[in-house]
């Protein structure tokens, strides 16, 4: 992609395409697939694959992308970098429906530190997967997405709680049940019934099918945009992080032959701990390395020489409460990407990785920014420590500012996601990039 508006567009069709991590995990492996990486399933084997791209997904909403320019025996360096795929929402419990006062309404367990307020008075859809089977054939499996305003958690008016404005607190359970439709009877519907209807829009083969099971979030309908008044900013649901997934998968295509072998990993569960089989903490990555280093003596002399970039999104400085930032890194939108440190090692930058990637952004012509957090307030995670602790690989942490993080719409600078994605291009195109300091002699 040359051109910012050109990005722009791209990128708000995939968040709008892509309302949760299973569609974000579809969305990529399209991406891949029509630009020629050949997808491998982890249940067969495939060792000893020759020099080409690969994709692997595994539970449907993390992948992991490699392109094999030498084979993996030579034990060149691989350039890596990671996202994750899942943003904070409400998940449909398994039994959703209750009736209350001729309303029909869905019970939602929390997923991940959500801002709880901004969820009110939203046109709420339904998204997820759905597992189902007709009569006695093989179960299946399906993405479902309502597209349309099904839900919604109104306000309480102030009227009826005049110190709304001063001390309304939210309850988890009782306060965000959403409402999806009115109904003259006591009978709760057949939710499954509701899913398999739009089940059935998409498969039509459905028609006669049972539900098993699901996985549904909600979502805000409103799509990403431009806003501010020269249209500096960008607002939009779920910019932590599909924004740099997006960036990075752009990044991994845009790539020439060369003699550089690079990997990406978009791990889900990230919100919520990323202890899973298929989150950072979990043995994805680690097991698809060993499948391309057999040898544990090579593998380490790989992951050794090799950089991974942890990218997710930082806090930019909010101008009505800057007190809550450290006064020597103010993070500001529109001035780059923020390298992110941390002493207890909450984000896994050090000297070396923050110089490797500062050296790439002056490479790639672009601003970069430094964050840590305040002293008196507790500092976020990312994929980044977690995979360096899983893999032992140098690791830097890294994201474009943004405010609001983890509200139902997220505000960014309309250029941080177009300069992420030059720093990644360089990173997986330039073969004389530097990706590795040794330890200073001692
Ligand atoms: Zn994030």
């Amino acid at each position: 992609m040359e051109h910012l508006t050109e990005y722009l567009d791209d990128l708000f069709a995939f968040i709008r395409h892509s309302p949760t991590a299973y569609h974000a995990t579809a969305g990529v492996l399209d991406h891949l697939t029509q630009q020629g990486f050949k997808r491998l399933d982890e249940a067969v084997s495939w060792s000893n694959l020759p020099p080409g791209s690969y994709s692997v997904v595994r539970n449907g909403a993390s992948l992991i992308a490699f392109t094999l320019s030498q084979d993996p025996q030579a034990g060149m360096p691989m350039r890596m970098a990671g996202a994750h795929t899942d943003s904070p929402s409400l998940k449909i419990k398994p039994n959703p429906v209750q009736v209350r006062h001729g309303c029909v309404q869905l019970g939602v367990e929390m997923y991940g530190g959500l801002l709880l307020a901004p969820w009110f008075d939203r046109n709420l859809s339904i998204a997820g997967r759905v597992t189902w089977s007709c009569d006695t054939g093989p179960m299946r499996c399906s993405l479902i997405d309502f597209t349309r305003a099904a839900a919604i958690i109104p306000s309480l008016a102030i009227h009826l709680d005049r110190e709304a404005n001063e001390k309304r607190q939210i309850d988890r359970q009782t306060d965000l049940v959403p409402i999806i439709m009115l109904t003259e009877t006591a009978d709760p519907p057949d939710f499954n019934e509701l899913v398999r209807k739009e089940l059935v829009r998409l498969h039509p083969e459905a028609a006669m099918a049972t539900i098993l099971a699901f996985d549904l979030f909600l979502y805000d309908l409103q799509p990403p945009c431009r806003a501010g008044l020269n249209g500096e900013f960008i607002t939009g649901p779920r910019l932590d992080n599909l924004l740099s997934c997006h960036a990075l998968a752009r990044a991994m295509t845009a790539a020439p032959d060369n003699n550089c072998n690079r990997l990406i990993v978009f791990n889900d569960h990230e919100e919520i701990g990323s202890l899973s089989r298929s989150g950072a903490q979990g043995p994805f990555l680690k097991s698809v390395l060993q499948r391309l280093y057999p040898d544990p003596d090579l593998l380490q002399r790989v992951v050794a020489r090799s950089l991974f970039i942890s990218v997710d999104n930082a806090h930019a400085v909010h101008p009505n409460f800057a007190t809550r930032h450290d006064p020597n890194h103010l993070v500001m939108l529109n001035q780059g990407p923020v390298i992110k440190v941390n002493a207890a090692q909450r984000y896994a930058t050090d000297a070396i990785t923050a110089g490797l990637f500062r050296q790439l952004c002056t490479k790639a012509d672009i601003p970069y920014q430094e964050f840590v957090m305040r002293n008196d307030l507790a500092c976020g995670s990312t994929i980044g420590p977690l995979t360096a602790a899983e893999i032992g690989i140098p690791t830097v942490d890294v994201g474009v500012p943004q405010l609001a993080m983890h509200s139902i719409r997220e505000t960014i600078g309309h250029l941080d996601g177009w300069y992420l994605l030059q720093a990644m291009t360089a990173f997986f195109a330039a073969e004389d990039t530097q990706i590795h300091c040794p330890d200073p002699g001692f």
